[in-house]
């Protein structure tokens, strides 16, 4: 990159927490993880040296929320714009292992990353520098109502002035008050963002979506842009309205941990997109990455 041009910045928005997870004979072995930092770590991996990855959250002032930022930082993530909220802590959840079957047990009602949007005039700075954003239906599940609305209308301006704004519904019902809510909220964060890309077999039950095209046209009729349904070992559909595309994803023989998968497919189907390619070439590149990551225990798989 000539000296003197200035770096383009992807902004993450949403909560990390410190995962525990099976370490053998009783013990748990700790690591960090988190829908939108997932998302964030595979855009950093294939988003060139012309790009800042940082995330955007609250930690607290203990430890772990120190572990956390290190974490961070070793991974390219940068941190100067994650909030210290003294006397906070992160959220935190335990995977059990029991025949195959992961069970996941969360502690994050009171995390910090729950009061990432409570200073609004942080917000408005951080998104107005970010050439592009990401965000969940997680990162909007654990706000405040009031703090949801504040959040979708930065995000509403920072695309206005040019910004991509991508989201993924990531439909955990239980953080919600109630599916009505959910449902209006998640439609409504459609409505500002460029790219939309959900998981057919998430959304269907909520929404009554019968089919992927059905999905892809919710989503374009509340004012996406461009929609990615993703449906497991089915086919990813992508649409912009003008031109709609249906793409097959790699075969997987033996699926070790399917966690993360949609996470790592958000990641470089909007770094492609970022770096000019076509919403095809993205596609088969979000699934070729995510194919590899089913391959893997856990959710970051090493991009080589
Ligand atoms: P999520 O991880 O959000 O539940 P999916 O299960 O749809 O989302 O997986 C995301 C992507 O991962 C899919 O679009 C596909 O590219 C890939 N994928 C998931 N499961 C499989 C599988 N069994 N075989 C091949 N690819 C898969």
């Amino acid at each position: 990159m000539p000296s003197g041009t200035r770096r383009l910045k992807f902004l993450s928005i949403g909560e990390c927490m410190v995962e525990l997870s099976g370490g053998g004979e009783g013990l748990l072995r700790m690591g960090f993880a988190g829908d939108t930092l997932n998302t964030a770590w595979y855009a950093r991996a294939r988003l060139g040296d012309d790009w800042d990855v940082a995330y955007f959250t609250a930690v607290g002032d203990d430890r772990y929320s120190r572990a956390m930022l290190e974490f961070l930082d070793e991974n390219g993530i940068a941190t100067d714009l994650v909030q210290v909220i003294p006397g906070k802590r992160p959220g935190l959840y335990i995977i059990h292992q029991e025949q195959g079957d992961r069970h996941f047990t969360y502690w994050r009602d009171s995390s910090a990353a729950r009061l990432l949007a409570d200073d609004a005039e942080h917000l408005l700075n951080a998104t107005a520098k970010a050439d592009a954003i990401y965000f969940s239906g997680i990162t909007l599940a654990i706000l405040k109502p009031a703090r949801r609305t504040e959040l979708l209308a930065v995000l509403d301006g920072a695309r206005e002035n040019g910004a991509m704004i991508a989201f993924d519904p990531n439909i955990r019902p239980a953080l919600w008050p109630d599916v009505a809510a959910m449902r209006q909220i998640i439609t409504e964060a459609a409505s500002i963002s460029s790219i939309v890309l959900p998981t057919f077999t998430d959304d269907a039950p909520f929404f009554g979506d019968r089919s992927p095209e059905q999905t892809i046209s919710r989503y374009l009729e509340a004012g996406a842009r461009e929609v990615v349904v993703k449906n497991g070992p089915n086919p990813v559909h992508v649409s912009t309205g003008h031109i709609s595309v249906f793409l097959s994803v790699e075969e997987v023989d033996h699926v070790v941990d399917a966690t993360g998968a949609g996470d790592a497919f958000n990641g470089a189907y909007i770094a492609a997109r970022l770096q000019g390619e076509a919403p095809e070439t993205a596609a088969r590149a979000g699934s070729r990455l995510a194919a590899k990551v089913i391959r893997h225990q856990g959710a970051l798989v090493l991009d080589s």
